[in-house]
């Protein structure tokens, strides 16, 4: 592997492997036969290898490509220095194969272990990750729902990185209002159609790193319904693909402009025209009209996970690096000597406030990760145990279902907030190029906005995710968090804690029958007003749940009150008291605003509603 600039990204895979398999036992799944292809020791070793990708060829790219951008010329997109050789390599080491189904060419690897290296490569290059992420989103709704003959022309030459893939939804008067699509399909000759419309904001649209990008457009096929459900689902190459898999002609897919942003300045953000010339064609995928809401959500479900876990990715480096930055820079002198200009001067991670700020991002980006992982094992054992158990498989489908919207807005919301902590943790070295934080808070920014803002997220949970199946996941995800209160409320140093993760639980429960009250008295402005608030509430008693979790192993793996300091190594009796300060923290500080905003949903406050136009 080669070197390029310095490398900024840190992470910690100490914390990453004691949430994966000290916490949630994830290698139980290897028991399962649908993955005892694998052991944790395999899993490991393409952890290791993807953290030596990260930090030795996609890390050291991260600030240079951020400066030097993507440019457009002559048609073609260009990616910054590094970029193609990066790509090259991501494929050549297999880690896009890992998730992929064997019977499709691929490894076959848990999600769990998936997220994992997720999160490492986009906190390594969040923008170099998109290329990457969308072509793996995109060639498994291919291989989802496309024909034999679709699946043999695109998806091996996808897993190879001959070819990309994207995600076509928004145009620009239709962007969280995907129904109002006006790409237009006509048909030519069975699934062959012309495409004609102009799609924007595409992420890597177009790009010089493989040979082929491969679109998933969205388009209305001539006399369909309007709205989603008149969307259909198209493959739509860029360079034409012969029936042999040779390369044709260009398919009149033209790059009209890429965006200059604030962040992810290396992703290309294309506005593609199709069929300016009248000459785009386009294969409906599987041959089936009017489902490409339904097929595209597929790509979406895994996109919005995806993008909490970049939020993670990113959002755990700039902590990182805070942290190494506060044990480093020394700044005035201890609180306690506050009256005497002689004293020693003091590292500023001694200051309580830098050490609010760390243990802050620390409790949140671990709480996060966990949520994430948690979900995906859910996902792992709901396909380990279909066919075998169905209500058990049924039941873990249902909390990936729940949970996914809370993945997606909660730990994109924060990422953004967690990297400017990280900035002010720094002080004015944070706001300068010198140190990577600044990228990060730029960077984090788009997530709480693509893949469906954080209040489409919202209202997915309100109105769809609390009472699907009668409100039985909600039930379900609750019946566990008071199982765990009932166990450890009297836990001999987190009782207090868990005592008031129990009346959180019940804050949360109250929060959620006053939606519903809404719902019934079809005060639904009113629904729409809180559902953030809702979904926050619900992340944060979902996340002081899991840290508390993690603490109450971390204290009987090492008990951090002192007793016994010879039974386990100074690094790890440090880990597991940070795991139990972690959780303290997060419950403390952070949750107690669960029970303002329950008052705020019950308020029924309607100001920002009734504020008349001329009063803003
Ligand atoms: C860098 C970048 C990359 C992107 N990549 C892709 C991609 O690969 N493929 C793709 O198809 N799109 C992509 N997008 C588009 C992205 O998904 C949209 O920007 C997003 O869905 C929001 O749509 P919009 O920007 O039109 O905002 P709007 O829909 O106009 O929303 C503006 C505001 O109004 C709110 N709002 C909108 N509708 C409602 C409603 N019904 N109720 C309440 N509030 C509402 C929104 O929450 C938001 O706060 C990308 C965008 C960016 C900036």
């Amino acid at each position: 592997m080669s070197a390029g600039g310095q490398n900024n990204y840190k992470l910690d895979l100490r914390a990453i492997k004691f949430t994966l398999y000290e916490h949630l036992n994830v290698q139980q799944v290897f028991e399962h036969e649908r993955f005892s292809h694998l052991s944790r020791e395999e899993c490991d070793a393409i952890l290791d290898q993807c953290v030596r990708y990260a930090t030795e060829v996609t890390g050291p790219l991260n600030s240079s490509a951020d400066r030097v951008g993507c440019r457009l010329e002559n048609g073609q997109t260009f990616t910054p220095p590094g970029f193609k050789e990066a790509w090259k390599t991501l494929f050549e080491l297999g880690f896009m194969a890992f998730p992929i189904a064997q019977d499709a060419g691929g490894f076959g690897g848990p999600m769990t272990i998936q997220s994992v290296l997720q999160e490492i490569r986009s906190g390594a290059n969040t923008a170099f990750s998109m290329y990457s992420g969308l072509t793996h989103g995109a060639s498994d709704v291919i291989a989802s729902f496309g024909t034999e003959k679709q699946k043999t022309r695109y998806l091996s030459a996808m897993i190879e990185g001959r070819f990309s893939g994207t995600m076509c939804l928004s145009e620009p008067h239709a962007g969280s209002d995907v129904g109002a699509s006006r790409t237009k399909a006509t048909r030519l000759d069975g699934n062959l159609f012309k495409i004609t419309g102009t799609k924007c904001w595409i992420s890597a649209g177009d790009h010089d790193m493989c040979e082929n990008v491969v679109h998933l457009v969205l388009a209305r096929i001539e006399g369909a319904p309007s709205g989603t459900k008149g969307l259909s689902l198209f493959i739509v190459p860029k360079v034409w693909v012969n029936d042999d898999g040779s390369l044709g002609e260009p398919n009149d897919v033209i790059t009209g402009a890429i965006e200059h942003k604030l962040g992810i300045r290396a992703s290309a953000t294309a506005v593609l025209n199709f069929g300016e010339n009248d000459g785009c064609r386009g294969y409906l995928l599987g041959g089936e009209e009017n489902v490409g809401i339904r097929q595209m959500f597929r790509l979406m479900n895994g996109a919005r996970i995806a993008v909490g876990v970049q939020g993670i990715g990113v959002a755990s480096t700039a902590y990182l690096n805070a942290l190494s930055y506060a044990q480093e820079r020394q700044q005035g002198s201890a609180a306690k000597n506050f009256k005497d200009p002689n004293a020693p001067r003091v590292k500023i991670i001694e200051h309580s406030d830098v050490r609010r700020m760390l243990l802050e991002m620390k409790s949140k980006v671990e709480g996060m990760r966990t949520l994430a992982l948690k979900l995906s094992l859910h996902y792992d054992l709901a396909e380990a145990l279909a066919g075998k158990d169905d209500a058990k498989a049924k039941y873990h489908l249902g909390q990936v279902d729940l949970l996914t919207p809370i993945v997606k807005a909660y730990c994109s919301d924060q990422a953004f907030r967690i990297t400017e902590l990280a900035i002010q943790t720094y002080g004015g070295a944070g706001y300068v190029e010198d140190h990577p934080v600044e990228q990060y808070c730029r960077d984090a920014k788009i997530f709480s906005i693509y893949e469906g803002t954080n209040h489409i997220q919202a209202l997915d949970l309100v109105s769809r995710k609390l009472t699907s199946h009668g409100g039985e996941n909600f039930k379900n995800f609750l019946q566990e968090i008071k199982t765990f209160v009932a166990d450890h409320s009297s836990q001999p140093g987190l009782g207090d804690e868990v005592r008031a993760l129990g009346e959180a639980t019940e804050a949360l429960e109250r929060g959620a029958a006053t939606l519903m009250d809404f719902f019934m008295s079809s005060k639904i402005d009113q629904v729409t007003l809180v559902a953030n608030l809702f979904l926050e509430t619900m992340a944060e008693v979902t996340i002081a749940h899991l840290l508390l979790d993690a603490a109450v192993i971390a204290k009987s793996k090492r008990d951090t009150d002192g007793d016994d300091p010879d039974e386990v190594s100074p690094e790890d009796f440090a880990f597991y008291a940070g795991k139990v300060s972690a959780a303290k923290f997060f419950v403390n500080f952070v949750m107690p605003g669960v029970h303002s905003k329950v008052g705020a949903i019950g308020a029924g406050d309607r100001s920002a509603i009734d504020i008349p136009d001329g009063g803003f």
